[in-house]
């Protein structure tokens, strides 16, 4: 059955239109759903019974569960694992900056990817996230701190571009003013670089940030460390950026885990600024999150320096993601993991 928290307020007004009912009802059951985000029906307390009754018939509301919330003692950042409803686990992360409150999202259980250095490919695709599965990890964080939710990004566990019609859709509900009403300029959508899905974001006329993980400057290191590499050439996915820079006017991130010894020589810093040099955007240099079933390595502070400062030199505009939560298994799908190994020992003991 589907969620009526997947439902845009467009589609919620034909339903009420067909179940006889006025389109000022379907406003009113959208605020309590994205608005005020009640767990339950019978909480919408000014829609006639009926009306709850007959859609209740038809749309499920199964808000996630809390399965685990760990925090970290370093920098407050929290990672949440959210039970759905056929009992896969997510995660979810939580994380405070000067500018404001940030969830990441997942939107998928796991991935088909295959990155080399991330944990959440390594048991492949389970399924796609619906919208409200979507929607709910930022409602269920928002509940459990109490604080308001200004930024998402989605770089949580899954490709985005490989559920595209449920992300895009999460994108204009998350961003509707009827709802959280969050800024589409404080959403980033990160992707490995499935070219046609970023064609197509870019004519929804949307105002997301698009973040491209590049992860390496040239093909040849780039299908060591992401086979869709092999689908789709440098060359091909920076023309689509561009594509989405001239049609957003939204500046570009590209993504750089730096891994010792693979990603990260001079050389390396070199040929990168020859490949994004000339587009809008700015570089945002991660240090590798070394994952127990991989033996990548994080490079060295210096070679981290040097890199960044080569690139500055050479006209391009660095951040370094600060390692949020480090302590918490703060890697892409690495709680989840973790979690799913104990139940099964414990099945197993
Ligand atoms: N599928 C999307 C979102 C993935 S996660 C994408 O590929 O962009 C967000 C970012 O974290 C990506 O750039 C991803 O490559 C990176 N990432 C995943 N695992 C990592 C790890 N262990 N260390 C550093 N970066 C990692």
């Amino acid at each position: 059955m589907t969620d009526i928290r997947s439902l845009t307020l467009g589609e919620l007004e034909t339903e009420c239109r067909e179940l006889g009912e006025k389109p000022f009802r379907a406003r009113q059951v959208y605020e309590w759903l994205h608005k005020k985000q009640v767990l339950a029906y019978d909480e919408m307390t000014n829609i006639p019974k009926n009306l709850r009754e007959k859609l209740e018939k038809k749309f499920e509301l199964v808000p996630l569960t809390l399965a685990d919330v760990r925090i970290s003692q370093i920098d407050g950042t929290r990672k949440y694992l959210l039970g759905l409803e056929d009992g896969n686990v997510i995660e979810s992360v939580w994380m405070q900056y000067h500018h404001g409150n940030s969830v990441c999202v997942s939107s998928q259980v796991g991935c088909r990817m295959g990155c080399r250095f991330c944990a959440s490919t390594l048991d492949g695709l389970e399924r796609n996230l619906s919208t409200a599965e979507i929607l709910g990890q930022v409602y269920r964080i928002g509940q459990d701190t109490g604080e308001r939710v200004s930024h998402i990004v989605i770089m949580g566990s899954g490709e985005p571009l490989d559920n595209y019609d449920n992300v895009v859709r999460f994108i204009r509900m998350v961003s509707d003013e009827n709802g959280l009403n969050i800024s589409q300029r404080n959403i980033t959508l990160s992707t490995c670089g499935i070219v046609p899905g970023i064609l197509r974001l870019a004519d929804e006329g949307l105002a997301v940030t698009l973040a491209l993980s590049l992860h390496a400057p040239n093909d040849e290191v780039r299908r060591t460390l992401m086979p869709v590499a092999n689908r789709y050439s440098l060359e091909e996915i920076l023309a689509a950026c561009r594509i989405y820079f001239q049609k957003t006017g939204r500046r570009l991130t590209f993504e750089y885990s730096l891994v010792q010894g693979v990603n990260d020589n001079l050389s390396e810093a070199k040929e990168l600024v020859s490949l994004v040099g000339t587009m809008h955007g700015h570089v945002n240099l991660i240090p590798v999150n070394p994952i127990r079933e991989r033996d990548y390595r994080q490079s060295g502070k210096k070679e981290i320096r040097e890199f960044q400062n080569y690139l500055e030199n050479h006209g391009i505009a660095v951040t370094i993601r600060r390692e949020m939560g480090r302590d918490i298994n703060g890697a892409c799908g690495q709680l989840r993991r973790s979690y799913q190994s104990s139940l099964q020992s414990a099945q197993v003991s």
